[in-house]
């Protein structure tokens, strides 16, 4: 254990830190989420991670429930992976070369996902998402994209967009910096809503090059793409000439060894998407990302086709070591089942605790990633989760910080459980919550 700083001295690290930060890195952060706007409050600056828990800047220990915002599906620290990693470095940093270690995992994304033929390594989401849509447009010779409201795939200009007014409109810029010229070919719809989606393609189908989605939304915290609306979504991709772009980032191997699509799969049989998009957990929380699809599509890469995309440490070999072990230790029969099992055990005992309260309160889960609302029923839609209490989340936030649980300092995010999280770190987490719910 490290010493309790606060305690010692009474003087707070993460407070310093903070203050530190702010003088030299905008907001005191590297992405904005992580400032606690959301919630007020200062940051926890994280000294180290073990398992299921993290200890901060004062030396107090949380558990956590971001994981990285997804990646560390194992925990902090799995020893195989560490391993993996120490073992690489001794080798080499990064060559700007091949290595072996990246056909080995192209080879084990592949294997688990029947949608994906070829795969390309980037180093982040943003890159991965970016480029799947710069490859739609050059395969299909079309500008237009569709992406739904609440969605998020990265800070790329194309996607920093929100509705305009009026329905199935092109979009608005959501960011300074970003021309309304480059955003003037999303079409940006609302989630889950068929007849919106018909429309659309009704005006726009035959110049529309994808389509892209988060099947499981994680962005405006836990919401799922209904069946038929999904049903839909690939029928009229196909019937246009449209690629339907699963952006998996969060959901891939997050949800279960096959991904969204593998949950969609099993109510739509032989649903597969075009490109699948991911990152987060095939890093294994270093800088790793990749796209994916058919073999036709992805040789219009370069330097096979005309679609340019390249990255000085794309597939580095630090990462594809870290992203490899995670992948083989995830892949281990059993995995999901004792992952989801937990990560139920969290979302019940939080239910229950909101029912004892009387809070109204809606909880999802898929895998390892969970989502819940101060909300009487799961929202549908960005719009829907806009009606959540933020006060009173912050004050939840709080709440739980204050007792040691750490989920995402936004209610517009999902939660992750890990392999590491025990029965004992639910019931705790449970506890808290009780405490939490009960003086909201
Ligand atoms: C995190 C995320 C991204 C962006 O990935 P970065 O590595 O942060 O650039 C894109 N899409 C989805 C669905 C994500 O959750």
């Amino acid at each position: 254990m490290t010493p309790n700083t606060e305690g010692a001295n009474g003087a707070d690290r993460n407070q310093q830190l903070f203050d530190r930060a702010r003088a030299l890195i905008p907001g005191g952060v590297n992405s904005p989420v992580r400032a606690f706007r959301a919630v007020g409050g200062t940051p926890r600056f994280v000294q180290r991670a073990q398992g299921a828990y993290f200890w901060d800047a004062n030396g107090s220990r949380c558990i956590d429930y971001i994981g990285s915002w997804g990646p560390m599906i194992l925990g902090h620290g799995p020893p195989r992976v560490v391993e993996a990693v120490q073992r690489a470095v001794l080798d080499g940093f990064s060559y700007g070369a091949p290595t072996e270690r990246e056909v080995e995992l192209a080879e084990e994304i592949v294997k688990h996902l029947p949608s994906v033929e070829m795969v390309r390594l980037v180093s982040s989401g943003t890159e991965a998402a970016m480029s799947a849509i710069r490859l739609a447009r050059g395969a299909t010779g079309r500008n237009h994209i569709i992406k739904f409201e609440g969605c998020y795939h990265g800070h790329a200009d194309a996607l920093l967009v929100k509705a305009g007014s009026g329905l199935a409109t092109f979009g608005h810029p959501t960011s300074a910096g970003v021309p309304a010229d480059v955003v003037k070919h999303t079409l940006v719809l609302e989630y889950n809503n068929i007849e919106q989606l018909e429309e659309a393609f009704a005006a726009h189908g035959g110049d529309l090059a994808c389509l892209i989605i988060e099947p499981i939304a994680g962005n405006m915290n836990f919401v799922r793409a209904s069946v038929p609306f999904m049903k839909r979504a690939r029928e009229l991709c196909t019937q246009h000439g449209a690629l339907l772009v699963f952006d998996e980032v969060m959901t891939g191997f997050r949800v279960g060894l096959g991904g969204a699509q593998g949950v969609y799969r099993q109510a739509l049989p032989g649903f597969a998407p075009d490109i699948t998009v991911l990152g987060k957990v095939i890093g294994g929380g270093m800088p790793l990302a990749a796209f994916g699809g058919p073999r036709a599509l992805m040789e219009k890469l370069a330097p096979l086709g005309p679609v340019y995309q390249a990255g000085t440490l794309s597939g580095n070999p630090v990462a594809t070591a870290c992203g490899l072990a995670t992948l083989r230790e995830i892949a281990q029969p059993g995995f999901y089942e004792a992952l989801g099992k937990r990560t139920q055990l969290l979302v019940d005992g939080l239910t229950g605790a909101a029912k004892q309260a009387g809070l109204p309160f809606a909880a999802d889960c898929e895998g390892g990633m969970f989502g819940f609302f101060l909300l009487p029923e799961l929202p549908q839609d960005y719009a829907a989760v806009m009606k959540s209490d933020t006060a009173k989340f912050a004050r939840l936030f709080h709440g739980l910080l204050d007792r040691g649980v750490y989920i995402a300092p936004a209610l517009y995010e999902a939660g992750f459980v890990s392999s590491a999280h025990s029965d004992e770190d639910i019931a705790a987490t449970v506890a808290a919550a009780r405490e939490v719910f009960a003086g909201l």
